[in-house]
């Protein structure tokens, strides 16, 4: 097999540049900030020595999800468990194996742990800035989860601090691993559906307060924000995944309902709009008020396709359609190996002292985006220049 490839003109996206590329239309188009990075997904054999773990938060999403991403994963094993539950930690480590745990106190003392090789960040969100940086202090590579962190300038600190620390950062935006979101973007890069004019994305659900999961993401001081950045950001970030210029200008009204006592500090819901050097326009929606929905639709010249769910765990449904309006339905494979895809990607990338695939730069941009909408909510849906 041969190795996992980088593709340099996004690395130097990733890196803060803007290189150019040329439109349909031969105008010179900025090309987006934070892009995916590889092109490539062939991964070498397992390695002898797998890059060793500590998870940090064992909260629903990390135990539901990405611990059987762990396991199931080729390139990585779980050697620590850093939790503020020394009860659920161990019974835990029974069940995977592992023997080595932490709490938050104790946490830079994995400096010292040559057992840990890598850190993977599932705290809520205004805690993803400290733990990121204290990690990459210790020494350790570290994948966080999105949304990448509570402020602009907190992402820009992780980003320095993976920079200082020669380690790599990587937002833990699964979907880009997911094998149908991979192969809508393949075929929309291939021209199916001709050219790409428009985009929507529409992602949901019911905010519950009494749910400990739920609770901390209607508290602005943990959360950063509201449904936007828990759930819309999947909506931004398959927009700019897909559309890959930098957006001019977004606007944005909320869709909270009146007076809802869960939505004092947060949002409960938003609309937003982006327009792109092209003239191509994204459309999206998030929400606290919806029962369960991720859907997205890619609108071309030529035909359309269309995802829903399009960001589930276990679940992906997706047809494309042309003018005959017959549907297709379209299967790339089982949506449940991002987990351990996204892991075996990162494991690669560091081994190699290289980028992920989804890196710092792309959850800063998506967070300075989020950021605007905001503006332009508060402002009543006012354009707001990027
Ligand atoms: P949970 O509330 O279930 O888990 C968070 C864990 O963080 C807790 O269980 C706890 O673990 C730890 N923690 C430490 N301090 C606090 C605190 N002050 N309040 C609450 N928890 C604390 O949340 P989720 O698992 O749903 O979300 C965790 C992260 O994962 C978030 O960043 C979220 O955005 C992300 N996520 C990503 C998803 C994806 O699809 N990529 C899906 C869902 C979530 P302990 O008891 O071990 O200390």
């Amino acid at each position: 097999m041969t190795g996992f490839r980088i593709d340099r003109r996004s690395l130097l996206a990733a890196a803060g540049g803007l290189p150019l590329i040329a439109s349909a239309a031969g105008a010179a188009i900025p090309k987006a900030e934070g892009q995916p990075l590889a092109g490539k997904f062939n991964l070498p054999d397992p390695p002898k020595e797998r890059m060793r773990w500590a998870v940090v938060g064992l909260g629903s999403f990390a135990v539901g999800q990405m611990m059987p991403g762990f396991i199931a994963a080729s390139h990585a094993r779980m050697t620590a468990f850093v939790s503020g539950s020394p009860d659920k930690a161990r019974d835990l480590g029974t069940r995977y194996g592992v023997s080595k745990f932490y709490d938050y106190i104790t946490f830079d003392r994995i400096a010292d742990d040559k057992e840990i090789d890598a850190v993977y960040i599932a705290l809520p969100v205004a805690l993803h800035a400290e733990y990121t940086i204290r990690a990459l202090k210790a020494g350790k590579h570290v994948l966080c989860e999105k949304p990448m962190a509570s402020t602009v300038a907190e992402c820009e600190a992780m980003i320095a601090a993976a920079k200082t620390a020669n380690r790599q950062l990587g937002i833990a935006y699964r979907v880009h691993f997911e094998p149908n979101n991979m192969d809508a973007i393949k075929r929309l890069r291939a021209g199916e559906i001709g050219d790409l004019r428009y985009f929507s994305g529409e992602a949901g659900f019911v905010a519950n307060p009494d749910y400990p999961p739920h609770k901390w993401r209607l508290q602005k001081t943990l959360a950063g924000g509201g449904s936007m950045y828990d759930i819309g950001i999947y909506a931004l970030n398959a927009a700019l995944w897909t559309v890959d210029e930098t957006p001019v200008s977004v606007s944005a009204v909320y869709s909270t309902p009146a007076n809802d006592p869960r939505f004092k500090e947060v949002e409960g819901g938003v609309e937003w709009r982006l327009r792109f050097p092209s003239g191509i326009s994204a459309q999206g929606a998030s929400s606290y008020c919806w029962t369960y929905a991720t859907r997205q639709r890619f609108f071309g010249a030529q035909g359309s396709i269309s995802m829903d769910p399009a960001s589930d765990y276990n679940q992906i449904n997706m047809t494309m359609q042309h003018a005959d309006l017959t549907p297709v339905t379209l299967r790339a494979g089982n949506p449940a190996v991002q987990f351990s895809a996204q892991i075996d990607a990162f494991c690669v990338a560091a081994a190699a002292n290289q980028p992920h695939q989804t890196p710092g730069e792309m959850g800063l941009r998506d967070i300075r985006i989020i950021q605007a909408i905001y503006k332009s909510a508060d402002a009543n849906g006012q354009i707001v220049t990027l």
